[in-house]
C-alpha cells in the first residue's frame, strides 16, 4: 500500500476547474491524494473566500488566504481587510501565496514588498506558516522575511526553482522547500541538483495545479491526481525510494500545516 500524498499547493477555487471539480477531487483521492491545501490567492482578494468556501466543504480540503504579488496592486486596504478577516478561520491553514514576483512584474515592485510586508505580519498576529511565491527576487525575498521576522512562523517556499544557496538560507529562516512538476522537465537540471542539497525532512510536494502539469502531462492542464507522478521523478532523482519520499513529505506537511489538528 502506497503512503498517501498531499498535495500542499493547488489552485481549486480557480475557473479552469470549473464544472469538473468535484471529478478532479476524486480522481485526486483515487490517485492517494489524502490532503488538499487549496491557496486562496490569485484572483486578487477573490481566492481568499472561494477557497474558504471549499475547505468547508470538503473534509479533505484546508486553505490559505493572501494576495499574490501579482495582483499587489489591487490590495487596497479593504482589499487586505477582506483577506485578513479570514485569516482566522480553523480551515485557514497558512497565509499565502503572498511574495515578490520580479520576472513577470504585473505589480510595481514597491507595491509588491508592502503587500509581502503586511501579510508577515497578519501571518505572525495569526500564528500561522507563510506560502512564499518568489520568482527573480531572491535576495529581496530573503531580506523582507528576515527583516520582518518571518522565522517566528516560518512556511514553505512553494514551486522551488532557486539554488541551493537560496534553499540553505530559506531554511534557516524555517521555510520548508516544496517541488513541483518542474522538477520533472528535461531542462531542469539546476533545479535537481539544488532539490539533492534539500533533506528529506524540509520537502513538500505540490502540484500548482492548474499551472505546471508534470510530464508526461506537460503543456495540459495540471490536477492534484498528477501529483504522484511528481513524487515518483523527485525520488528517482534523490535516489531514495518513491515510497520513503511519499511518507516523508506527507508528514511533512502534515507538520507543516498542523493537519493533524482536524479529525478525520
Ligand atoms: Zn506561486
Ligand atoms: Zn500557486
Amino acid at each position: 500500500m502506497n503512503s498517501p500524498l498531499i498535495d500542499s499547493h493547488c489552485h481549486l477555487d480557480f475557473a479552469d476547474f470549473g464544472a469538473e471539480r468535484a471529478a478532479v477531487l476524486d480522481r485526486g483521492r483515487a490517485e492517494g491524494i489524502a490532503w488538499f491545501v487549496t491557496i486562496g490567492s490569485g484572483r486578487g482578494a477573490g481566492s481568499a473566500p472561494d477557497a474558504v468556501a471549499l475547505a468547508h466543504e470538503h473534509a479533505d480540503v484546508v486553505a490559505t488566504v493572501g494576495i499574490h504579488p501579482h495582483d499587489a496592486k489591487l490590495a487596497t486596504d479593504e482589499a487586505f481587510a477582506s483577506v485578513e478577516a479570514l485569516a482566522d478561520d480553523p480551515r485557514v491553514v497558512a497565509v499565502g501565496e503572498v511574495g515578490l514576483d520580479f520576472h513577470y512584474d504585473r505589480s510595481p515592485r514597491e507595491a509588491q514588498g508592502a503587500v509581502l510586508r503586511r501579510f508577515v505580519a497578519l501571518a505572525r498576529r495569526v500564528k500561522k506558516p507563510l506560502v512564499i511565491h518568489t520568482r527573480a527576487a531572491p535576495e529581496e525575498t530573503l531580506a523582507v522575511l528576515r527583516e520582518e521576522g518571518a522565522r517566528d512562523v516560518g512556511g514553505v517556499i512553494h514551486c522551488f526553482t532557486e539554488d541551493a544557496a537560496f534553499a540553505r538560507a530559506a531554511m534557516d529562516l524555517g521555510f520548508d522547500i516544496s517541488f513541483s512538476g518542474i522538477v520533472t522537465f528535461k531542462r531542469s537540471d539546476d533545479l535537481r541538483a539544488a532539490a539533492k542539497t534539500v533533506p528529506l525532512d524540509r520537502m513538500l510536494i505540490e502540484t500548482d495545479s492548474p499551472y505546471l502539469a508534470p510530464l508526461p502531462f506537460r503543456g495540459k492542464r495540471n490536477e492534484p491526481s498528477y501529483l504522484a507522478r511528481t513524487a515518483a521523478h523527485l525520488a528517482s532523482t534523490l535516489g531514495v525510494r518513491e515510497e520513503d519520499l511519499r511518507a516523508r513529505t506527507t508528514e511533512n506537511a502534515i507538520r507543516r500545516f498542523g493537519l493533524d489538528r482536524f479529525a478525520r
